[in-house]
């Protein structure tokens, strides 16, 4: 049994530090252990709430579910309970850890009958997306891509749909959604809404207040954060729906381990102190690439010219640390635009050449390499997630790549 203080009365740094914690007894544990056990002592008529076998529900998880709920409610679920209100779509929510963000996604697309509509960034996750293309062949699913920062575009894909998938800010083109507007329009045409908040982490925006049903997370980037671990959530305040997506996950099996769901709790406590920083170093990269002269084009929505700027300072807690560059091709020279994006990959010292985002590494990598990748995105962008080193170590680097 675990506790988590009201997440009402307390910030978001605190619940991070505070919430999944034994409960206090002298000479108790302050971290919750790493229960390793694949059945429980059970007879007779087992209750929802009763611990049975490892794969339905298991205590390992139930620290980090409760820490990353209390994170993603923002308090809103407490005040309901205050209100009396304790169940139904407006309860306090709950997170259902899965064995990855892929897992998550799977669940979520399970939502959607066969023959019916789904909605979707034209860019967003390419995993996510090679997904829903083989669901849409199988199944017979139509699916409906849209650029989901035209408000316009999204609300008339509404018509008849099923599920509305949101990514902001998309990955990997920063494209920033008007979240209050696209999920209260999914509302109001009974359309179930899904935010995938893997970029801004509940630090950044909470989709839950805005009206989403379901948000989505890798775990595996920021709330983990040491690229260490492979893990997926899901987080809702609908308590059917949540029982739902807990079926998937005990029937298709994709469960997360005990020790991957310790480390994501490790790595949770400290997730102010990482976002913070990652955000304030890739503002400032973000501003010095903007001047350079080896740089034809910058995306980051912490730059005033950028489209996404007024929205992300609207409803976002700062501007998150992915940034999108594209190298400026050389005057007469004879690379094509990948060419020139991956001799930058290749000249870095510093900068992780790879693919994922959200450690305390700082990483780069050219996401075109991927023949998965939406073929709207440019051949030469790179995709940057900045970690935690020291900004001006980041910058010789970068520059000195850029100039290579
Ligand atoms: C990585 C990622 C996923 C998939 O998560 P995995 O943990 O790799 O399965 C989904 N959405 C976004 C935005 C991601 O960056």
């Amino acid at each position: 049994m675990s506790t988590t203080p009201e997440p009402g009365t307390l910030a978001p740094a605190t619940i991070a530090v505070a919430a999944g914690r034994p409960a206090r007894a002298q000479g108790g544990h302050v971290n919750p252990s790493v229960p390793m056990n694949s059945t429980y002592v059970s007879r007779g008529v087992v209750t929802p709430d009763e611990l049975s076998y490892a794969r339905g529900d298991n205590d390992a998880w139930h620290p980090f579910e409760e820490a990353l709920a209390a994170l993603e409610d923002g308090g809103a679920g407490t005040a309901r309970r205050a209100d009396g209100d304790a169940s139904g779509p407006d309860a306090a929510a709950t997170a259902i850890l899965f064995s990855s963000g892929m897992a998550a996604i799977a669940a979520i697309f399970s939502l959607v009958p066969d023959g019916g509509t789904l909605v979707l960034p034209r860019h967003a996750y390419q995993a996510g997306m090679v997904l829903a293309r083989q669901i849409s062949e199988r199944h017979g699913v139509t699916l409906r891509y849209v650029d989901i920062a035209d408000t316009d575009a999204v609300v008339a894909a509404l018509d008849g749909a099923d599920l509305l998938l949101v990514e902001s800010p998309t990955n990997p083109m920063l494209e920033v959604a008007d979240l209050p507007a696209v999920l209260g329009a999914a509302r109001a045409a009974g359309v179930r809404s899904v935010v995938d908040n893997t970029f801004a982490t509940p630090l950044g925006q909470r989709p839950l207040v805005h009206g989403a049903d379901v948000v989505l997370h890798s775990v595996t980037k920021y709330l983990a954060g040491h690229s260490d671990v492979v893990l997926g959530a899901l987080v809702t305040r609908d308590a059917a729906l949540a029982a739902t997506l807990r079926d998937h996950r005990t029937l298709h099996g994709a469960i997360a381990g005990p020790f991957e769901a310790w480390l994501a709790l490790r790595g949770l406590r400290t997730l102010a102190l990482r976002f913070e920083r990652a955000q304030a170093t890739a503002a400032e990269l973000a501003r010095r690439l903007a001047d350079h002269p080896e740089v034809a084009e910058v995306r980051h929505p912490s730059l005033p010219g950028d489209p996404g700027h007024e929205r992300a300072k609207a409803q976002m807690t700062g501007f998150g640390a992915i940034i999108g560059v594209r190298p400026r091709p050389r005057p007469g020279g004879a690379d094509d635009a990948a060419a020139r994006a991956d001799a930058v990959v290749d000249a870095v010292r510093l900068w992780l050449p790879a693919t994922s985002l959200g450690g305390v590494e700082s990483m780069l990598e050219r996401r075109r390499r991927w023949g998965t990748e939406a073929t709207t995105v440019p051949e030469d962008l790179l995709r940057l997630s900045v970690g935690i080193e020291d900004v001006e170590d980041l910058w010789a680097d970068l520059d000195r790549a850029l100039r290579a």
